[in-house]
């Protein structure tokens, strides 16, 4: 009688976390120090002061339901935060349990059943599984490895459109690349998407993650409401993974529905949760602190790697990721990417996220390192990379 629904029974998981269970499992039963690699998010505690304001919330008693949309405050200090990329206001904004449920909002407010939803190959895993739950297919735009970077084909994205595109998803700065991606690029996607009237989920939770170059808002465009689906929350910026918080900017209109919704299925955001979010935006000094902690790491990351055989690493200009291309690699040792990232871990304890679990092809012949990682361990984890390919070659 318990048969799955069948949009759910091919569903994956959270593979990434698959990895971390190996490792677990590895350290107790070997005792070997396992260094993480696997990880999505920025390795610091919140910082105080959204940590006390939330504290400062439950004291009050600010305890019960708040309206759908999140609490005005904070509706408000988004849209003036958006306000550096274009023209929000605090009804364009619903605050949501995370940026994950933003973009489920996003999908299942506008695809249907046999739709299609053209994504990057390779992108966050959940996209595509949303995108299948709700009967409708991704179509894979392969993105292309350059020498400073990963960038889309314009010509095949334009190929790829057909009379049942409803949405194409881009992701900016990228997991899992760490591209930053040309903003000459990212405009012409948003001209692609207005002219053919398809909508553009732009999720871009990593826009404080900019190392060098500047990065192109989806909000820049004065039309954006007419087509944009703007995705971002407080997760990385802030450090701020399990309070569960991001948000949606969009139309009016759009952001009533999605209230709607919301009321059906989770009622809003944590209420004290949602209060420490409004002193985040006064923490700016300390994510510029963090932001140039992580270039120092993403620089020593990148030129421990360059040490490692056969591997072809790139400078990610965004995120907290790197992704080397290992193809030849992997041909030379005659192993499959799964099996590199599982025996990592067993014989050196490194957690590796293979590519594959970004869909769909791409990330074969990839790895994502994660650099949220203190930097004596970065040294430490690549050297043994290094050993682990050293004693297979
Ligand atoms: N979008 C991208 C590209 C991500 O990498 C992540 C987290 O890994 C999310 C969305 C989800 O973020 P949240 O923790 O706010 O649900």
């Amino acid at each position: 009688s318990f048969n799955f629904a069948s949009n759910v029974q091919e569903l994956a998981g959270e593979s990434t976390l698959v990895y971390q269970e190996i490792a677990r499992k590895v350290s107790k039963e070997k005792g070997i120090k396992t260094i993480n690699f696997g990880i999505g998010q920025p390795d610091l505690v919140t910082f105080k002061r959204i940590r006390d304001s939330a504290i400062t919330a439950l004291q009050d008693g600010f305890t019960g339901y708040t309206p759908a949309l999140g609490i005005d405050e904070l509706r408000e200090k988004i849209a003036q935060y958006l306000n550096r990329y274009g023209d929000v206001k605090k009804d364009n904004v619903i605050v949501t349990p995370g940026a994950k449920t933003a973009l489920f909002l996003g999908f299942i407010l506008f695809v249907n059943p046999g739709d299609e939803v053209i994504v990057d190959d390779p992108s966050f895993y959940s996209y595509a599984e949303v995108i299948r739950l709700l009967g409708a297919k991704p179509v894979f735009l392969r993105l292309n490895m350059r020498e400073n970077g990963f960038s889309h084909d314009l010509k095949s994205l334009e190929e790829l459109i057909t009379p049942r595109t409803k949405m194409i998803v881009i992701n900016n700065p990228h997991n899992p690349t760490g591209s930053l991606f040309d903003p000459h690029e990212i405009e012409r996607i948003m001209e692609i998407s207005k002219e053919r009237k398809i909508i553009l989920m732009s999720d871009e939770i990593y826009d404080n993650f900019v190392y060098e170059g500047k990065m192109k808002s989806a909000l820049e465009d004065p039309d954006w409401k007419d087509y944009v689906i703007y995705i971002n929350g407080f997760s990385k910026t802030f450090s701020m993974t399990g309070w569960r918080l991001g948000y949606v900017a969009a139309r009016e209109d759009i952001i009533k529905k999605m209230g709607v919704l919301a009321g059906n299925i989770y009622t809003c955001a944590t209420s004290f949760a949602q209060k420490g979010a409004i002193a985040s935006f006064d923490s700016f000094d300390e994510v510029k602190d963090m932001i140039e902690l992580f270039r120092k790491r993403r620089d020593v990351m990148y030129s421990e790697l360059q040490k490692v055989k056969k591997i072809k690493v790139i400078k990610p200009q965004g995120a907290f990721y790197m992704f080397p291309y290992m193809g030849d690699l992997l041909r030379a040792m005659g192993m499959e990417i799964k099996d590199f990232s599982v025996e990592l871990i067993k014989s050196k304890g490194v957690i590796t996220i293979p590519g594959e679990v970004f869909p769909k092809d791409v990330g074969k012949d990839h790895v994502r390192l994660s650099f949220a990682v203190k930097e004596q361990d970065i040294k430490e984890g690549v050297k043994k990379i290094a050993e682990f390919v050293d004693e297979r070659l």
